[in-house]
């Protein structure tokens, strides 16, 4: 490792013992479709649908989105944010999904559905704890190249109106993109102008279709410069930092650069998995301990956490059989671990 960065982590790691303690959790951001009216980002996955698919039948049923924020609390998951492409839900259905989701997590959510106007910050305002701006990348150029359709004012417009409401701010941040480390001092500009009190440092994915398909994906090393960066600016900033199945062995790493937690591992598809484990024995290395669980289920009587909320009898109904679909899939994965 360069000698520099060492240093950098070392000190990282020291404000972050200072400023909080060891647990680690896992952040799941759910989703509720996987189309978008914006559809043109160049990294994302949403922007390859096809185009005469209306982005509105790109969403998910509401018995599985449910059922997702039932299985999350019940292991220990904190819920990143509720999210889905822009444009895809009406404002009455995102209430009335926040309201159904509040219930089942026993709190307030954060909420990544694009810039949001005053109007309706206020209707999602007894849900929602706070906004998350998806803004990628701060470089006023690259952001242009980038995100053509999706540009940054309206979202600074949506963090002085939350600011004025109440809610906190919470931005992303996706090494890779084509950004160069003299960026730093925007983001922390942008940090600071905005008080943003949570950032997801994520690193590029190349998704097949996308200008980034050939696109190396950012190193350890560069993903940890980032947090160890921006942990030393901010000691008391909630860092996530995203991962992806290919790089779980970097999160030790990413854990002593500063991060307080871990998204983007496909938890649900890779429960019980050898990755799986190795994330939770990852925690360990790095001195932390981690909440919840990746590979073992609890035990829980799920028909009953599902009759205790207040939505009706038919989608309690049906939120039980898509939960039973992924409990047998996690199954599966549990037992595969223990069979090794
Ligand atoms: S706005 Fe968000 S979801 Fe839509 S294409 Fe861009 S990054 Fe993807």
């Amino acid at each position: 490792m360069d000698p520099s960065l060492s240093v950098l982590l070392k000190q990282a790691d020291a404000l972050h013992q200072k400023s909080f303690s060891t647990v680690v959790s896992f952040e799941r951001a759910i989703f509720f479709s996987w189309g978008c009216t914006i559809g043109d980002c160049a990294f994302c996955y949403m922007s390859t649908q096809p185009a005469d698919k209306p982005p509105r039948e790109t969403k998910r049923s509401t018995e599985s989105i449910l059922a997702e924020f039932v299985l999350a609390k019940h292991l220990g998951w904190d819920i990143g944010f509720f999210t889905g492409g822009i444009g895809v839900l009406t404002p009455d259905e995102i209430e009335s999904l926040l309201k159904a989701a509040t219930e089942i997590a026993g709190e307030k959510v954060w909420l990544s559905v694009g810039p949001v106007p005053k109007i309706l910050l206020q209707k999602y305002l007894p849900y929602i704890k706070g906004v998350v701006g998806s803004t990628e990348t701060i470089n006023p150029l690259l952001h242009k190249k980038v995100c053509p359709s999706k540009p940054l004012e309206p979202y600074e417009k949506m963090f002085t109106t939350s600011r004025e409401l109440g809610l906190a701010r919470a931005m992303t941040f996706i090494v890779g993109l084509g950004e160069t480390r003299d960026d730093l001092d925007l983001l922390k500009k942008f940090i600071s102008t905005h008080d943003i009190t949570k950032i997801h440092i994520y690193g590029l994915i190349p998704q097949k279709g996308t200008p980034y398909e050939h696109a190396p994906i950012p190193t350890a090393e560069e993903q940890a410069w980032w947090i160890a960066q921006l942990r030393i600016a901010f000691p008391m900033l909630d860092i996530q930092c995203g991962i992806w199945e290919d790089r779980v062995e970097r999160v030790s790493l990413l854990l002593q650069a500063g991060a307080n937690s871990i998204s983007k591992f496909k938890a649900i598809k890779l429960f019980g998995s050898a990755k799986a484990r190795q994330i939770e024995q990852e925690v360990v290395k790095a001195g932390r301990t981690f909440r919840g669980s990746l590979t073992v289920l609890p035990t829980v009587d799920w028909d009953a956490k599902i009759d205790q909320l207040t939505v009706s009898q038919e989608m309690k109904e049906k939120m039980k059989k898509k939960l039973e679909l992924y409990l047998k899939e996690m199954m599966q994965g549990s037992q595969s671990l223990t069979e090794e």
